[in-house]
């Protein structure tokens, strides 16, 4: 007996409800699949196809697994799918995925996603961290104009881990010192007047000049001008870089200067990006960056008709997502 009649006998032993429920679930499955398949040949003409092991555009067609189109690089000889190094690499039930996205798209929490995709919590976990690394990727290339930049912090937390290395924090705030000390996790939040963010982990406690070299020397340039509150660090890196710097002064009450130059798109955004992050419940400093990133992307696509989609665009789009994710427990600073 092929499987298929195995299929139809057993399908046939069903009540109508559960036929009905089978239909169902086979229905979502397989949209869900065709959606995928859309969503990425759309990103295909978007991102001219690359190796994503040397980035090399020179490569074949190389048959079908499964129904997921393989590559060979003519440069790096290497094999590879269209999954490969994508938030789908690896996935055991990646039929599943359209149903999770779009749950997670929806806020819901880890455990609500995985009950209402049918996957356990730890699954749940580890593809919200792939979707999430592969979100890193879309922080702007360059900013434009005048530039606002602006430094906010976060509790250190290794909550998860395993071995601390420090003592637990007791309840409440008795273990923060006042101040910017290494409890706190300095973020760079930078945006321009064309509505680009970028939002970066640094390091932790005060951040100096060679930080904020490394979150921003490739984004601005000779035209750009940056608007900071008066922070000696933002001066000596402007200073190196031949960058236009005005400082605000908002401590001697002064928020606008020559009627444009002000950091009150970064303060606006420092408070929303805050006031989210809340709904986390403390999130531990090695996934930080992936919930700065997952905000980018949401600021991004809040103007978009058909959001839900866009950010699944954006979750599929990396070839990169793969090995940051099993790179987070690196994510030490
Ligand atoms: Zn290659």
């Amino acid at each position: 007996m092929t499987a298929l009649q195995k299929l139809q006998i057993d399908f046939n032993n069903l009540t109508d409800r559960e036929k009905q429920n089978f239909i169902t679930g086979i229905l979502a499955q397989t949209t869900g699949q065709l959606e995928i398949i859309k969503i990425k040949s759309e990103i295909n003409q978007i991102n001219k196809k690359h190796c994503p092991h040397c980035k090399s555009h020179s490569i074949v067609a190389n048959g079908k697994n499964k129904g997921i189109q393989r590559y060979k690089c003519n440069n790096c000889g290497k094999n590879y799918s269209e999954n490969t190094g994508t938030s789908l690499a690896h996935l055991k039930k990646a039929h599943l995925w359209k149903t999770y996205i779009s749950h997670m798209f929806e806020g819901k929490s880890i455990a609500k996603c995985a009950k209402l995709t049918g996957i356990s919590i730890q699954t749940s976990f580890n593809w919200r961290h792939k979707i999430l690394s592969s979100l890193q990727s879309l922080s702007p290339e360059k900013f434009e104009g005048i530039s606002e930049s602006d430094d906010i912090f976060f509790n250190y937390s290794e909550k998860g881990c395993k071995s601390l290395t420090r003592k637990p924090r007791k309840r409440g705030n008795d273990g923060i010192k006042q101040g910017i000390s290494e409890d706190k996790v300095a973020v760079i939040l930078t945006c321009d007047r064309k509505s680009h963010k970028d939002i970066k982990v640094a390091k932790r406690g005060r951040i100096s000049k060679a930080d904020i070299e490394n979150v921003l020397s490739d984004k601005l340039d000779k035209e750009s001008v940056l608007c900071t509150d008066s922070h000696r660090s933002y001066s000596a890196f402007t200073k190196a870089h031949n960058i236009k710097h005005e400082k605000i002064h908002a401590r001697k009450k002064q928020y606008v200067k020559d009627k444009i130059y002000h950091v009150q798109n970064a303060n606006q955004t420092a408070r929303a990006l805050k006031d989210w992050m809340t709904g986390f419940n403390g999130v531990a400093t090695k996934y930080l960056q992936n919930y700065l990133s997952w905000y980018m992307v949401l600021d991004q696509i809040k103007n978009k008709t058909n959001k839900p989609k866009e950010f699944a665009v954006a979750a599929l789009i990396s070839t990169d997502a793969w090995f940051l994710f099993k790179n987070i427990a690196l994510n030490h600073i």
